[in-house]
């Protein structure tokens, strides 16, 4: 390598804010010093996991969160809940009113159907499965005032606690809740109409998009709801053959 092209590789590193890569010489030493013998680089990432997280770890770091504007009305975080060693992880959207007051997920009306679709499918095609067998959180730990829908910095802000918590899990699949839960594991714009019923990934780990609970509950959706049960047996068999 010529010490001008040394030079350009020094350069680029420097513009990319890393300091002392290939160098041998004294950080001091002149650019164009005759021969500089290259040495392997270690550009060091920082991780967005710490090594060894646990949930209990992340719950600690979450700590009396006041990173995005919902802490501002909600009474408790709603962390999740569930096996930590959950072969099936459930994200919904956001706390609502009784998982605000609770500090637990989908303990509302919601919940309680999402209660019944776990363990009235796992029951029906012969699967020892129950709802604390599985693991349940949201996209944001704070409730959204009025149940609005979370805007993307909150999701952003929040999202990587919930991509923590499903790092320490491993599931062997995710379930998103919705088109807010799919948009945030998944990015792109659709919505679960599109989503559901097929497999999708997020890193490395199958995910499954269904109707959110809530949307079922509306009397006129009753053919999401077939959909759903549909989507929920072929989560259990994907899992637990
Ligand atoms: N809806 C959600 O998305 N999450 C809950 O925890 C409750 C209702």
């Amino acid at each position: 390598m010529t010490s001008e092209e040394l030079r350009h590789k020094l350069e680029f590193y420097r513009d990319l804010g890393i300091k002392d890569v290939y160098r041998r010489t004294p950080a001091s030493a002149p650019l164009a010093a005759s021969p500089v013998e290259l040495m392997p680089v270690e550009i060091k990432i920082p991780s967005l996991t710490p090594a060894g997280d646990s949930l209990p770890r992340i719950l600690e770091d979450i700590g009396d969160c006041k990173r995005c504007r919902l802490h501002e009305g909600r009474n408790k975080i709603v962390f999740g809940s569930g096996d930590p060693a959950a072969k099936i992880v459930f994200v919904g959207e956001g706390p609502g009113a009784d998982e605000d007051e609770q500090g637990l997920p989908f303990v509302g009306r919601a919940g309680q159907l999402l209660t019944q679709m776990i363990d009235g499918t796992a029951s029906k095609e012969g699967i020892p499965l129950k709802r604390p067998d599985v693991y349940i959180c949201n996209v944001v730990k704070c409730r959204p005032p009025e149940n609005r829908t979370p805007e993307p910095d909150e999701m952003e802000i929040c999202g990587q606690f919930l991509f923590r918590q499903l790092t320490s899990i491993q599931p062997k699949a995710i379930c998103a809740l919705g088109t807010t839960a799919a948009k945030a594991l998944l990015g792109g714009k659709d919505g679960v109409t599109k989503l559901r019923g097929k497999w999708h990934k997020w890193h490395d780990i199958p995910l499954l998009v269904t109707f959110h609970p809530s949307y079922l509950l509306r009397p006129y959706n009753q053919n999401a709801k077939r959909e759903s049960w549909e989507d929920l047996k072929m989560l259990l068999h994907f899992v637990y053959g």
